[in-house]
């Protein structure tokens, strides 16, 4: 996986973890709020593992948006 796929990983599970565990927590279903969590769990877990310049191998914040150029060795990014 690149880093391009773990940015998509983590805005997709993050945001599907969110909604997923409001929607759990408004019918008090406690599974589904334990998958939320997990989903967002597993996208950050991810993140720190393949989020990271291709160059460098420096990691990005995974805060901000996906940076142009690398902050680190200033590798231009897709
Ligand atoms: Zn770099």
């Amino acid at each position: 996986m690149d880093y391009n796929k773990s940015y998509l990983v983590i805005s997709v599970g993050l945001w599907t973890g969110i909604v997923v565990g409001i929607i759990g927590a408004l019918i008090e279903i406690g599974l589904i709020v334990y998958i939320s969590i997990i989903l967002m769990l597993g996208s950050l877990v991810q993140a720190f593992i393949f989020y990271k310049c291709p160059n460098c191998k420096k990691p990005f914040n995974i805060r901000g948006k996906k940076p142009k150029y690398c902050p680190e060795c200033g590798c231009a990014l897709e």
